[in-house]
């Protein structure tokens, strides 16, 4: 069979021009951010807005009617916590229990929120807040005093234990059906 001696050449313009298509988007991109707004902050000077649902450090809050510590130590974070960071002691009392002592090992968190989604009462919560950097480890180890004045110090996040219990809740059957209404298909 004879060789197709055009081929090679048409190899290569081809090349070319995909080379020279790509570096004319890249210096397009280019030129485009040259003259565009800066999209770093000097932080921490100045701080840009957290999106609405952003969840970050721990903290305890008080009961909004009482002022009580919310916490009634029944540990059931401590038992979820798949790393092992919180230890809750309870203090048992007449009317309710309190936590006697609730220490949380920040530095080893995960993050993952169970602690949040199990709390029956609300109590330890995520902030809208990631600034907490720091140089030496043991400021990381919160203790209920800490945790509680890191909930009053920042924003909470919309996410409550009530609130993420609710969301993973299977729907409501329909009203119908509630009231067992529903007819079987006839056969
Ligand atoms: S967010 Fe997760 S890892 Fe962190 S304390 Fe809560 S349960 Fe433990
Ligand atoms: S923070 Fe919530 S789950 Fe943890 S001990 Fe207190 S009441 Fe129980």
């Amino acid at each position: 069979m004879a060789s197709n001696g055009a081929r090679p050449a048409v190899g290569f313009w081809r090349e070319t021009a995909q080379l020279v298509g790509a570096v004319g988007r890249a210096m397009a991109i280019t030129l485009r951010n040259l003259f565009r707004r800066p999209v770093t902050v000097r932080y921490p000077d100045v701080q840009r807005p957290y999106p609405d649902r952003f969840r970050g450090i721990l903290a305890l809050v008080y009961e909004k009617e009482t002022g009580e510590e919310a916490c009634i130590g029944c540990r059931l974070c401590e038992y979820i916590c798949p790393p092992q960071v919180i230890k809750v002691e309870m203090l048992k009392s007449e009317k309710r229990n309190y936590a006697k002592t609730f220490t949380l090992e920040l530095y080893s968190c995960e993050f993952c929120e169970l602690c949040v989604q199990v709390c029956p009462t609300d109590a330890i919560i995520m902030l809208k807040s990631f600034d907490l950097a720091t140089a030496d480890r043991r400021d990381l180890l919160l203790d209920k005093d800490r945790l509680h004045a890191l909930g009053r110090q920042f924003e909470p996040s919309w996410a409550t234990g009530t609130r993420l219990r609710d969301m993973q809740a299977p729907p409501k059957p329909a009203k119908a059906e509630a009231r067992g209404e529903v007819k079987e298909p006839a056969e």
